[in-house]
């Protein structure tokens, strides 16, 4: 009998079969039974669509036939594109099995359908088994949108890999990292064109410690133009900002809780870990490293300092001769790897591209939940200035959800002796759908909306 419906023919209602129409009836008939609607819910279901202006007319049609076309009104043609689905069973308006909602009571609906915060195919499914209005669809979906506690909730997409450029020659940019192993702290410096890597060991951690190993780090290669390094102290303290400006190069670091913008550092602390776990001999192991040929099937040492460097394995003496690169061929072959990190990437993490956040939005930050609105761009890529209540920080995009209606904090001012303290501002409640109110308030006719209490249809 189900089937019967859904198989509905969408001919002419004049020639339909009685037997045919009789089963329908029947059917919707015993779905009212099943409905979880209390008889006193249908009744003002009832009385709102006869009150109800659209409703009130479309019912009218169902009962006295449609006319062959519908007059210039984009309300009501909805309705009429979708006369074959409407009937009136127990004077009620229904949509194939499905209670047609009048304006009144739609907001109400949309929330119980949206009871529990599942998401958009979820509420849009529940809404198919149950009621229907012109556009539920895409209320439904703008709901679940604007909604907060989801917004707040929603786990964060990957964002596509942003490639890192690829340098001009080498040792002009570098990536640091300390880190530990067996109780030891080492500084760990690696060339983003070569995949050179050095490291020193650390007795002590502290700023100079860590300037005076970079230092002889560039005793050897000389001084980069650019040093990129995570926020960790050492590298964001005066000494080490003095350093930077008195050798003469540039240091970025990547955004707070988002490392993997250091990328190249912090696989290089990989590949080293993996080494020294492994081997008797570090630096025999990082001497293997240096001389094994990378992506581009050129040795890291050959891309430095243009030659192979002897090992233990047994080689030709001319082979160990410096030799001239053929600079486009590997460029051409490394800007080919990196699309092709890109592109594994972004299929592995099902990458979405984020929404442009701009200065002025509203947004919630994940890590410390609380709201805050972006003051303006940070000039490293993804990342932004936000104001909060507790003072202004800087997030990467990942950890900044879009909270389009959300009331902007204010910052907490300090008690004064005559005035109250300030009292953080609670996030604004969502936006509506065009036609309804919100929650919790009133109508502009001024009647109050009621809270929603369950799914009782
Ligand atoms: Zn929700």
């Amino acid at each position: 009998m189900a089937d019967a419906l859904s198989r509905a023919p969408a001919s002419d209602p004049q020639t339909t079969d009685l037997k045919f129409i009789n089963e329908v009836i029947a059917y919707i008939r015993r779905t009212i039974e099943i409905l979880p609607a209390s008889a006193q819910k249908l009744d003002e279901i009832r009385q709102a669509q006869e009150t109800d202006t659209e409703l009130s007319e479309i019912r009218k049609h169902c009962l006295n036939g449609w006319p062959g076309y519908m007059p210039q009104n984009p309300l009501l043609q909805q309705y009429f594109k979708n006369r074959q689905h409407l009937t009136i069973v127990d004077d009620l308006l229904f949509y194939d099995d499905r209670i047609v909602i009048p304006l009144q009571l739609r907001l109400d609906t949309l929330n119980r359908l949206h009871e529990g915060h599942q998401g958009v195919t979820k509420c849009q499914a529940l809404a198919r088994t149950s009621v229907w209005w012109p556009n539920i669809t895409g209320q439904i979906e703008e709901m679940v949108r604007k909604c907060q506690t989801c917004s707040k909730l929603r786990p964060a997409a990957k964002e596509p890999l942003l490639p890192s450029s690829i340098p001009d020659r080498p040792w002009s940019r570098l990536g640091m990292d300390l880190f530990e192993l067996k109780g030891k702290t080492y500084l760990i410096v690696v060339d983003y064109l070569s995949r050179w890597i050095d490291m020193r060991p650390f007795h002590q951690l502290s700023s100079a410690a860590t300037i005076n190993a970079i230092k002889s780090v560039f005793a050897t290669h000389g001084i980069p133009d650019v040093v990129m390094s995570d926020n960790g102290p050492q590298f964001s303290s005066y000494e080490f900002q003095k350093f930077a400006e008195n050798y003469g190069f540039t240091h970025t670091t990547s955004s707070p809780k988002f490392p993997q913008s250091n990328g190249e550092a912090e696989r290089a602390v990989q590949t080293l870990k993996n080494l020294l776990k492994k081997s008797d001999d570090p630096y025999l192991a990082l001497l293997t490293y240096r001389s094994t040929p990378i992506h581009n099937g050129l040795a890291p040492s050959e891309i430095l300092m243009g030659r192979k460097l002897r090992t233990r394995l047994p080689v030709h003496p001319s082979t160990l001769q410096p030799t001239l690169l053929n600079k486009e061929l590997w460029k051409k072959k490394e800007e080919d790897y990196k699309e092709k990190q890109r592109l594994n990437y972004n299929a592995r993490h099902a990458v979405k591209t984020p929404p442009n956040l701009n200065p002025g939005d509203s947004v919630f930050i994940k890590d410390m939940q609380t709201p805050g609105q972006i003051l303006e761009r940070h000039n490293s890529p993804r990342s932004f200035i936000v104001r909060t209540e507790k003072g202004t920080l800087r997030r990467n995009q990942s950890h900044l959800v879009a909270t389009p209606g959300a009331a902007p904090p204010t910052p907490r001012r300090t008690p004064h002796q005559n005035c109250q303290p300030a009292k953080p501002t609670p996030p604004a409640l969502p936006v509506p759908p065009a036609t309804v109110a919100t929650p919790g308030m009133t109508t502009r006719s001024g009647r109050a909306v009621k809270a929603p209490d369950k799914l009782n249809l």
